[in-house]
């Protein structure tokens, strides 16, 4: 089938090489120019395991091409995918600008029946905005370009469907993710459109697909369950399911703080509560709290959903207070371990907001580091891929490349993302070099007893 990705970040790319890997013909269309002259060049403009080499098997086997004339590629593929960012506003709520600019951008090429797949994270009601922008577009004939002569069609209802997509990847996972997801949303008011989404989807929901590198063999696994819905209940999965997630994270952080004042050990609480088959192990990992370019924004942009339906959502708001309070809490230790913050040295390990991405968006270290910074600590940051001061960072902290300097002279060690490349460092040579050895896990990472072990005063978050 013949697709159109608009928007080549982290969902927009890793959707487009997988959905070449199965066969279909892609383009991938991004406006940011220096974006798309690396993709051509194979060079990957972000971090995600295993996604340079399917870019160059795609991209030789012709199934993969990246541009940045939109317009030619709408005229020529029959299947558009949305996958443009959906950042907050300052009120969080979520700033639509730029699925807009592509709406009308598809109006003006519209040249054949094609769907129109909302991937990117957007509020209830935005397939029914979509469907207008789109439709008001066509009827104006506004700015058509490569001679598609569709100006004016007043019809334009007729010739295109929008479904509801959403994407649950997670970045570091993303491509296993995209083969093995736990379930496939599909919302839409056309029955077409949903036959021939589960027809593009199909070598994935049957697994049929070649085996990949480094994922596991589908064969023999069970098909991906599908949820057909409305637009409307599509939209509202994913808000649903991020805030969740959120929230469950807020809540073991919550129960962590009351166990590390009442001496309990939140490791073996988790655990206990984990195994109930009614709650699940996972995201009950206690720490410094949820970050990311999803989670922050989607709780937030749920919230305001709600208040325009006059709903104040109290749980939500709450797990927005949980996790902010958690991020400064790491700051109030690091206060409590050292007493004096001005003219200490601090070392941060892992700037990205989880460990195997380099997305540095909304992370909880650069608020931690930022607060340290303000506070007159002399900070140093260190990370396995992030090897640039993100912008949201105080330029006063100081980025290193290995670390051996993070240690060196440091009062302070704290762990901020969970990177594999921690549990392997040599902490008895690093330690060494520390002024003092604090050392404060914000991910409960590292073993307690062998840091302890090591003459280091370690402690973590509910331990
Ligand atoms: P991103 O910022 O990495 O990528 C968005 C891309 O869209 C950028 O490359 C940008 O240059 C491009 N773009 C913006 N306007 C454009 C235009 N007019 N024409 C062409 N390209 C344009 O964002 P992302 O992380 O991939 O997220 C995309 C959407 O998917 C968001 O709504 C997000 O909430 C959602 N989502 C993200 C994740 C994730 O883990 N990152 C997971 C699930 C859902």
């Amino acid at each position: 089938m013949k697709v159109c990705v608009i928007g080549t970040g982290y969902v927009g790319l890793v959707t487009g090489v997988c959905l070449g890997e199965i066969g279909h013909n892609v383009i991938c269309v991004d406006n940011d120019e220096k974006k798309i002259k690396m993709l051509k060049n194979s060079i990957m403009p972000i971090y995600e395991p295993g996604l340079e080499n399917l870019v160059k098997k795609n991209t030789q086997s012709g199934n993969l091409s990246f541009t940045t004339q939109i317009g030619n590629a709408i005229l020529s593929q029959d299947i558009i995918f949305i996958c443009v960012g959906t950042p907050p506003l300052p009120d969080g709520s979520a700033d639509l600008r730029f699925v807009e600019e592509v709406a009308k951008e598809i109006g003006r090429n519209l040249n054949s029946y094609k769907i129109i797949i909302n991937k990117s994270t957007v509020p209830i009601g935005s397939g029914d905005w979509v469907s207008m922008i789109i439709n008001d577009s066509v009827a104006t004939g506004n700015g058509i370009d490569n001679g598609a002569n569709h100006s004016g069609n007043k019809n334009a209802a007729a010739i295109f469907d929008v479904v509801s997509n959403p994407e649950f990847l997670r970045e570091g996972t993303a491509i296993y993710d995209t083969f093995f997801p736990d379930r496939i949303v599909l919302g839409s008011a056309s029955q077409k459109a949903i036959d021939l989404m589960i027809k593009l989807y199909e070598k994935v929901i049957n697994r049929r697909f070649e085996q990949i590198d480094s994922l596991p063999d589908s064969k023999g696994t069970k098909n991906i369950p599908l949820v057909k819905t409305d637009l409307v209940s599509a939209e509202m999965i994913k808000y649903a399911a991020n805030s969740f997630l959120a929230t469950k994270i807020s809540y073991i952080n919550e129960i962590a703080n009351i166990c590390e004042k009442a001496g309990a050990d939140i490791l073996k609480v988790a655990k206990g509560i984990g195994l109930d088959s009614r709650i699940g192990a996972r995201f009950l990992n206690a720490g410094i709290g949820w970050g990311g370019s999803c989670f922050p924004k989607d709780v937030s942009a749920l919230t305001k959903i709600a208040a325009e339906y006059g709903i104040t959502t109290q749980l939500l708001n709450s797990a927005i207070n949980v996790n902010n309070q958690q991020r400064l809490k790491m700051v109030q230790k690091a206060q409590e371990t050292l007493k004096i913050i001005k003219g200490k040295t601090i070392g941060v390990l892992g700037i990205s907001f989880k460990p195997n991405t380099d997305d540095t968006r909304d992370a909880p270290a650069i608020t931690i580091m930022n607060n340290l910074a303000n506070l007159g600590a002399k900070v140093k940051a260190y990370d396995p891929i992030v090897k640039e001061s993100p912008e949201s960072l105080n330029q006063k902290v100081i980025l290193c490349f290995d670390t051996e300097e993070i240690f060196s002279g440091s009062d302070l060690i704290i762990l901020a993302t969970e990177w594999e490349e921690f549990i392997g460092l040599d902490y008895e040579k690093l330690g060494a070099l520390m002024r003092d050895k604090n050392f404060i896990d914000g991910r409960n990472f590292l073993s307690k007893e062998k840091m302890q072990s090591l003459g280091f005063k370690y402690s973590g978050i509910g331990i």
